[in-house]
């Protein structure tokens, strides 16, 4: 999960607060003190962490708290409050120019996940904002970086503008934008060159395109698990280029946070996007307040949700709920909901967007071990169709088989369909209080 770490450290510091009735300035200075430690081996900006620290003291020791009958709860709101600030505090939306196409620029360095990002939005922008975007291949110093663009492209039928590496790249914009005017594109997305570092003839190269195309919006994409490092790549590209957001990628892998705390701050500019795994369709809209709530520990069911209706099927949704009430869910239907449940991301971190997940028993350190499910959907997978649908017809030979076919142990086999009988036996009680439950209400 993001911000792992950090989370933890944070979250043991405010625990020793949550049930105090009194707050002393004493314990307000001791949290400060862990607080801050925290921050600054996150790689969080020495300065930055300097005025965290100071507005949440003026804050923990103000009337709002000391007045307080819940004093440990009004701190931790605070410090949630003030991180929220710290990110930006609203969430900030992608530009939409008046008249279409809305020209947005993406630069960033080399490795910092520039192109897979730029197919990441293009995706994104389509998918949540029913959006007809172009990709445009402007790196022309490096072939793979145009084939890169063009496979991405590929993965996910979306069309990519290119002139191979012999063109100019503030042609290669010019023309990419006509041709989206002619096709009735309303995003053009220039994927441009990166370099392993910021240097005068890529800078000059971006203004010049930058000049030409006067773009919406000039998205910087950094490399969060860089820390530090972001931060400053960040600022040389703003002084040079004047960029309007910043998307942080990689925050699957930063167990930190550094980058993510501190960009804002120094930079003034907002974070926008957020990649979260490499997977296209992992980049997420940067909210800063979900953003804390996770790194409280608190969770982010907003996030949850909105997952859950952009990845499961309603329709399907509905014919499960009716299967399950009427106890006729075979291993088929079983299938569908695991697939559904991962087609939402890794489990761990579903799990770190429920509220309080992390510190219940048995989960806290819970290793969530993916391996399991692949196993699950084999045994399953060997089973013959009328098998799945009706299991006892299973004999112990055919246990066998399965468990061989599987490639797992036949005690596997046979604890997955006690499981089953026992999930069947559970959903049959389920709907047979329910029916009790109408049942009253109709004679009442
Ligand atoms: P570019 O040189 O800036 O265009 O970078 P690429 O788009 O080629 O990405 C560099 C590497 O970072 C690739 O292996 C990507 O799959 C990986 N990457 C990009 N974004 C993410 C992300 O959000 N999370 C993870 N885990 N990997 C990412």
């Amino acid at each position: 999960m993001a911000f792992e770490g950090l989370a933890e450290r944070l979250q043991n510091t405010i625990k020793k607060m949550t049930g105090k009735g009194k707050v002393s300035e004493q314990d307000v200075k001791e949290m400060a003190r862990e607080v801050r430690l925290a921050l600054l081996e996150a790689d969080v900006n020495f300065k930055v962490v300097k005025d965290f620290i100071k507005k949440i003291k003026e804050r923990a020791v103000g009337q709002e708290v000391m007045n307080s009958l819940t004093p440990g709860q009004q701190i931790i709101k605070i410090v949630k409050e003030e991180l929220t600030d710290l990110m930006g505090g609203e969430q900030s939306k992608i530009a939409v120019s008046e008249r279409p196409p809305t020209v947005i620029m993406m630069v960033g360095l080399q490795g910092a996940g520039k192109t897979t990002t730029t197919g990441k939005l293009a995706n994104l922008l389509r998918k949540k904002h029913n959006r007809k975007p172009l990709l445009v291949a402007a790196d022309v110093y490096r072939p793979a970086a145009i084939n890169q663009l063009e496979t991405i492209g590929k993965q996910l039928n979306l069309p990519v503008f290119s002139k191979g590496t012999d063109a100019n790249p503030v042609d290669i914009a010019n023309d990419a934008i006509a041709h989206a005017k002619e096709e009735h594109y309303d995003y053009v997305l220039i994927d441009t060159a990166g370099r392993l570092h910021t240097d005068e003839n890529l800078m000059t190269e971006l203004r010049e395109i930058k000049e030409n195309v006067d773009p919406a919006e000039i998205l910087l994409v950094v490399d969060s698990m860089t820390g530090q490092d972001a931060v400053n790549v960040a600022e040389s590209f703003d002084e040079q280029l004047a960029v309007s957001g910043v998307i942080l990628t990689k925050l699957d892998n930063d167990n930190r946070g550094g980058a993510a705390l501190s960009i804002r701050a120094v930079t003034q500019k907002p974070i926008k996007y957020a990649g979260m795994g490499e997977k296209l369709d992992e980049l997420e809209v940067f909210h800063p307040e979900r953003m804390a709530s996770r790194i409280l520990g608190m969770g982010d069911v907003l996030s949850l949700i909105e997952k859950a209706q952009e990845n499961v099927d309603e329709k399907k949704a509905k014919e499960l709920e009716e299967k399950m009430r009427s106890a006729t869910f075979t291993f088929d239907d079983f299938l569908d909901q695991m697939e559904q449940v991962k087609s939402m991301g890794p489990l761990e971190d579903l799990l770190g967007m429920i509220p309080g997940a992390n510190k219940m028993k048995g989960l806290k350190n819970a290793q969530i071990d993916e391996k399991q499910l692949v196993y699950v959907e084999a045994i399953i997978h060997s089973m013959t169709k009328k098998e799945r649908e009706d299991p006892s017809i299973m004999n112990a030979s055919r246990k066998k088989r399965i468990a061989k076919g599987a490639g797992r142990p036949v005690s596997e086999v046979n604890r997955l369909l006690k499981q089953f009988e026992e999930m069947k036996k559970m959903m049959k009680q389920m709907s047979g209080m329910q029916k009790g439950k109408k049942g009253k209400k109709k004679k009442g």
